[in-house]
């Protein structure tokens, strides 16, 4: 993958998870925090309410102590007497105080006065004993749970209990005269209906809309249970509603639920979206312009840079160059390479210099040792061969005569030689000339390398006019054999030779020798009895040839 994939491929991760942290950061921290303020704000409206609520059961309370604390009150209890009851318990007195339930009962909580008003019919609504009876049947365990022998301000009830299904405040208070000193006489029961009317007072008092439900002991189910806990139900998208039961002696008596629209929550929501695609927007710039920047700046020097070392390498020329000249490590790293080029350019040229100064010598030395071969092969010769006839000389003679000598030694075969001198030479030469004589002596050379064709026999120049042929495996016969054939052709050269004694033209003379080499004979001997043939030969007349017989007899002489 290039690095400009992988840049892009980082980028778009970072992105993902940028945008993915901060989708989190809005929707499990801010927004949460939203609702939790909003419903913050709706379980305190819930808890005016049963502020509210607590506050007019305890001024009611309030109400009842002074009234039950008043001495025309303990005394009309015992007296019954009428003036009280058209002096203080009139419509106007209860309606002031918004006092719907008055009940004035003795000791053992028997009705004396009872009276129940509804202030919207501005007359007693329900005054039947009917109501009175199960409304004082409903209270009974209150009035139960006051002591009336304990002589104390803290003897009351107070709270709320349902009738007819609607909430009644009520306080219950022990009746004793002003100075607390006498006994009691009966309970006052004061009593105030929570109805739809008081409830919408109470709503235009905290300038709240709540609701309030009465509950059945049994029907608690679909209310929060629990003692200080909220039940939140989300209605829409715009509003919240909140519950919280309502207890009165330690009993769930009403659920008070209100709804809250959900404002802040939307405002929340708003802020986030609006939070969100500014967000979006910034990001989707900063990504477009890092990834220009970081192209010009980092991806695109090293992109021409990679292609430029390519071509180099590809096209091994390395007098190209980097272009790029900016101050930062791509930069940098374009310089040394330019640098590095720069020294392997130099660096060919001296070795490309080298190798032809190497190659130039090479071809030189070559020169020098083909000529060195050629002038060894030709000294090889010329220590071999005799200058003048072209075929072996004395020395080559000596040195195969004596290879010979041990070879046919072992073998057990015989080694002949032919001794060979031309008669009358010296006054070819004189008669002919020096040059002539020399010649000659070529024409004589020829002929006897034309007659030792077998690859082991050899014809040299012995010294002067004087030749000699070593014949390997020849024994005495086949040696006056290649004798015959030689003289045969020198006859038939017909070399002019005027001056001569025993011919017209040029004649040779021969001594043969022949021996199987061992130790009890040696070279000298073979050479001293061809001698000795030759003489012999000359002699005897000359152009003639003479085969030492005696070699033996020979060698025990010499
Ligand atoms: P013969 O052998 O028949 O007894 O008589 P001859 O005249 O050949 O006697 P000898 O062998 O003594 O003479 C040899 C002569 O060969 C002497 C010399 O002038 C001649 N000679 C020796 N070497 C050369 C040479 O290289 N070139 C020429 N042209 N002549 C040579
Ligand atoms: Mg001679
Ligand atoms: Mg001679």
């Amino acid at each position: 993958m290039s690095i400009t994939k992988k840049v892009l491929l980082i980028m778009l991760l970072l992105a993902f998870v940028f945008v993915g942290a901060n989708y989190y950061i809005q929707k499990e921290i801010i927004f949460p925090t939203f609702s939790n303020i909003e419903e913050q704000h709706a379980k305190a409206n819930i808890d005016r309410v049963e502020e509210l609520l607590n506050e007019t059961i305890n001024q009611l309370n309030r109400i009842n102590y002074d009234w039950s604390a008043w001495d025309d009150t303990y005394e009309f209890v015992e007296s019954r007497d009428d003036g009280y009851i058209e002096n203080n318990l009139m419509y106007s007195t209860f309606e002031n105080l918004q006092i719907n339930l008055v009940y004035f009962l003795n000791k053992e909580g028997e009705l004396i006065w009872g009276e129940v008003y509804d202030f919207t019919q501005e007359e007693p609504l329900i005054s039947s004993d009917e109501y009175i009876t199960d409304s004082l049947e409903s209270l009974k365990p209150y009035i139960d749970s006051i002591d009336l022998n304990s002589h104390s301000d803290d003897q009351f009830s107070k709270g709320i209990f349902i009738h007819d299904n609607t909430p009644i405040a009520f306080s219950i208070r022990p009746i004793l005269d002003s100075e607390g000193n006498g006994p009691y006489r009966g309970y006052i029961v004061q009593g105030m209906l929570i109805d739809e009317a008081m409830i919408e007072k109470f709503q235009n008092q905290i300038k709240l809309k709540f609701k309030l439900k009465t509950l059945e002991t049994s029907d608690i189910s679909g209310a929060p249970s629990e003692r200080h806990s909220y039940l939140i139900n989300e209605i829409s998208d715009t509003s919240l509603e909140i519950s919280k039961n309502y207890y009165s002696n330690n009993r769930p008596i009403l659920t008070i639920s209100t709804q809250v629209p959900r404002d802040i929550t939307l405002n929340g929501l708003t802020s986030i979206r609006y939070a969100l695609t500014t967000l979006f927007i910034i990001g989707i710039f900063s990504f477009v312009i890092f990834w220009f920047v970081i192209k010009a700046s980092v991806l695109r020097p090293i992109s021409d840079l990679t292609k430029q070392m390519l071509k180099i390498s590809k096209n091994k020329d390395y007098a190209l160059r980097s272009d790029i000249n900016s101050q930062d490590e791509v930069g940098l790293l374009a310089k040394e390479f330019n640098h590095m080029l720069s020294i392997i350019e130099s660096g060919n040229s001296e070795l490309k210099e080298a190798y032809s100064r190497i190659k130039s010598d090479h071809e030189k030395l070559l020169k020098a040792d083909a000529e060195l071969h050629a002038a060894n092969i030709k000294l090889e010769q010329l220590t071999v061969t005799d200058p003048l006839t072209g075929i072996a000389n004395r020395r080559c003679f000596e040195n195969k005569l004596s290879l010979e000598w041990s070879h046919l030694k072992r073998s057990g075969q015989y080694l002949s030689i032919v001794m060979i001198d031309i008669d009358y030479f010296k006054a070819y030469n004189d008669h002919y000339g020096h040059p002539a004589g020399d010649h000659c002596l070529k024409q004589v050379a020829n002929i006897l390398s034309g007659n030792t064709r077998r690859p082991k026999d050899i014809a040299a120049r012995y010294g002067g006019e004087e030749f000699i042929l070593i014949l390997p495996d020849a024994d005495i016969y086949g040696a006056q054999k290649v004798a015959e054939n030689i003289q045969k052709n020198i006859e038939l050269a017909k070399i002019e030779h005027r001056t001569s004694k025993v011919a017209k033209s040029l004649t040779i003379s021969i001594g043969i020798a022949s021996v199987i080499p061992s130790d009890k004979n040696s070279i000298e001997t073979l050479i001293h009895q061809a001698d000795s043939a030759l003489y012999q030969a000359k002699h005897n007349g000359r152009n003639r040839f003479e085969v030492a017989h005696d070699l033996d007899q020979a060698n025990k002489t010499s």
